[in-house]
């Protein structure tokens, strides 16, 4: 039988075997194990989900290892489906031309459906001719972006994919929402140094973020590591030939780290020890904070939200709208796969839509479905924001189509943000 999942004993980056759990949540299948039929999807196996502090290195991590081609073969989540997004990846890459204008070959690790491709592309072209790469484990995402024409390859980006596909000649590197996700960050940073690149950036979500909206739902078996800036600057400038020049605070995913890193050996200067640099001020807060109460203050907000999701939603016909990873998490951390009463949940994402949600085995439909069980159309009394993210343009849309304001549930509403 292959083994799917193990327990880590030790810290994925220091090796320290001394551990301290810091969050335990109930077991859950995998986020985003969407399947074709409702028995299928109810019968998927769960999975210990906890997440753990190093006393040594200070790293937050999960307890439990996945293998990561049960998570990434075939993947259910793209980028480029909420327009946001692409609005965000377009700016991004407009910045990195801004900071680093001779940008000529570009790569990206986890390239996803290639929206952050295409955004480089268009973003880097006015000037010149730009080349752009990607690399992607999941094979549905990879065949679409080939058949849009970019130049993507399939597999899990290691040294030997490097070699194999001889990515020497790149000028510039991203990870964008990856580096919480890859077992082996060091191995990772390590052999990104080998594609010739002089500077990269990546998106990570972020835990103060994590822990200030209560946002326990961030927390699935692809997340491997939930980071803060200490720990990157740190691991990053002691084991891999990157330094950090710069953290900016994103939106993202409740709350992303925007880390900008380049050779260590091509920064003048040491900008995580010096207070003219934002990186300095991260560390410097995040020193100050007692993170043993933020995760105490998280599991008041847990249970304070449990309530009131369930005073909201028990006895009422309630239909979700988003399927993203975290809803699994959300349902089976408060305890509402049971007793709640949902009839199915809406997503725009073709890539879901004729699937049933892991675990809980609702059916995922087109927001056609919704449109005509609203205006007094029947039977939905509630709708729950599944993708709270997105909250305020769903909002706007259930409300165009007659939904009122007190048949929306957003969870996190009252989060301080
Ligand atoms: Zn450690």
């Amino acid at each position: 039988m292959t083994v799917k999942y193990r327990q880590r004993t030790t810290c994925r980056l220091c090796n320290n075997d001394k551990l301290a759990a810091v969050l335990h949540l109930p077991p859950t299948p995998l986020a985003n194990s969407f399947m074709k039929t409702r028995e299928e999807s109810v019968a998927l196996e769960k999975f210990p989900l906890d997440v753990n502090c190093c006393e040594r290195c200070g790293h937050h991590q999960l307890g439990t290892v996945v293998d990561p081609k049960l998570m990434f073969q075939n993947y259910a989540y793209a980028s480029g489906t909420a327009q946001s997004f692409r609005q965000h990846f377009k700016e991004y890459a407009e910045e990195i031309v801004r900071r680093f204008p001779d940008t000529n070959s570009f790569l990206e690790v986890g390239s996803n459906d290639g929206t952050m491709l295409h955004a480089m592309y268009n973003a880097a072209k006015c000037s010149r001719s730009a080349e752009v790469f990607g690399v992607e484990p999941a094979e549905n995402l990879v065949k679409q972006c080939l058949k849009e024409g970019l130049n993507v390859s399939h597999g899990f980006f290691s040294e030997k994919l490097v070699n194999e596909r001889r990515l020497f000649n790149m000028d510039f590197w991203t990870a964008n929402n990856v580096l919480a996700h890859i077992n082996d960050f060091v191995g990772t940073l390590n052999a990104l140094a080998l594609t010739g690149a002089k500077a990269g950036a990546f998106e990570v979500q972020y835990l103060g973020s994590l822990l200030d909206g209560g946002m326990f739902d961030m927390t699935y078996h692809e997340h491997v590591s939930y980071w803060r800036a200490t720990e990157l600057v740190n691991h990053l400038h002691e084991h891999t030939p990157w330094a950090v020049v710069d953290i900016e605070l994103v939106p993202t995913h409740g709350g992303s780290l925007r880390v900008w890193v380049e050779r260590s050996g091509e920064v003048p200067t040491r900008p995580h020890l010096h207070p003219d640099f934002r990186v300095y001020h991260f560390i410097e807060t995040e020193s100050r904070r007692d993170w043993a109460m933020s995760w105490g203050v998280l599991k008041e907000k847990m249970d304070a939200e449990r309530e009131r999701l369930r005073s909201l939603l028990e006895g009422k016909r309630v239909v979700i709208y988003g399927a993203p990873a975290k809803l699994t998490t959300l349902l089976y951390g408060l305890g509402l796969n049971k007793g709640v009463d949902f009839a199915y949940v809406v997503d725009d994402s073709p890539l879901k839509q004729g699937l049933f949600t892991p675990g809980t085995g609702l059916p995922v439909v087109g927001v056609d479905h919704l449109k005509r069980h609203a205006k007094g159309g029947g039977t939905v009394d509630t709708v729950l924001v599944g993708a709270w993210n997105f909250a305020e343009g769903i909002v706007m849309r259930l409300r165009e189509m007659g939904f009122e304001h007190n048949q929306i549930v957003v969870p996190f509403e009252q989060a301080e943000k």
